[in-house]
């Protein structure tokens, strides 16, 4: 596959593209792709008790620093988690925006089948907004019943490395021992998909648009 030139990642919560994507975003930077991120809620209300305010809009820039996306490409919107159906339209006329400033080549997004709520809404809006563009369905694995593995971005262990130290920055969340926020579990998903292609570590992705 030819490393797209402008990307536009985006991320119902603040950790979803990493988590999602995390390693495609570090390679693709290392390949002299411009990377740009959206997030559309920074979850205030999916934080451990006593957190301070804005502690994810934090964490995710500390963790995009990690993957190496610049401060400049980075929008962080503070719908509230769980209600992005409430805020579709402005969800849709962000990225309208989005699509119009930042002009990117290839969207990757959460998955047709991602069956969170806000997960939904975004994938619905993002269709919407750039189905005249190259969309990529991230896969977060406990959000899916099926989960089409029809693209697959080989991944070197500096990218997985980074996809790590990324998803480390999110305190919150690995104080709140989420089961898919370790080491084992990340490297075990990057090793599946790698095997699914021969190959030692890959991220998998339904394929929803291809325009080359
Ligand atoms: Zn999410």
């Amino acid at each position: 596959m030819i490393t797209p030139k402008r990307v536009l990642v985006l991320s119902p919560h603040t950790d979803d593209a990493e988590l999602g994507c995390g390693g495609t975003m570090a390679r693709w930077i290392d390949e002299g792709a411009e990377m740009f991120t959206a997030a559309f809620s920074t979850a205030e209300k999916s934080l451990p008790p006593g957190s301070k305010e804005y502690r994810l809009k934090d964490e995710c820039h500390l963790a995009l620093d990690e993957i190496g996306v610049p401060r400049a490409n980075r929008f962080i919107f503070d719908y509230p988690v769980r209600e992005l159906g409430y805020h579709r339209q402005e969800v849709l006329e962000q990225m309208v925006r989005l699509n119009r400033e930042l002009e990117p080549e290839v969207i990757l997004s959460p998955s047709g089948t991602d069956l969170h709520q806000d997960h939904a809404v975004v994938h619905n809006e993002c269709v919407r907004v750039f189905r005249h563009l190259t969309i990529m369905g991230y896969e977060l694995p406990w959000n899916h019943i099926t989960f089409p593995t029809q693209a697959f971005v080989v991944l070197q262990e500096e990218h997985l490395r980074r996809k790590w130290a990324a998803l480390t920055k999110y305190e919150s969340q690995l104080e709140m021992a989420r089961p898919y926020f370790r080491y084992d579990f990340i490297e075990s998903m990057a090793r599946v998909r790698g095997v699914q292609v021969k190959t030692e570590f890959a991220e998998a992705y339904e394929m929803i648009r291809i325009r080359l």
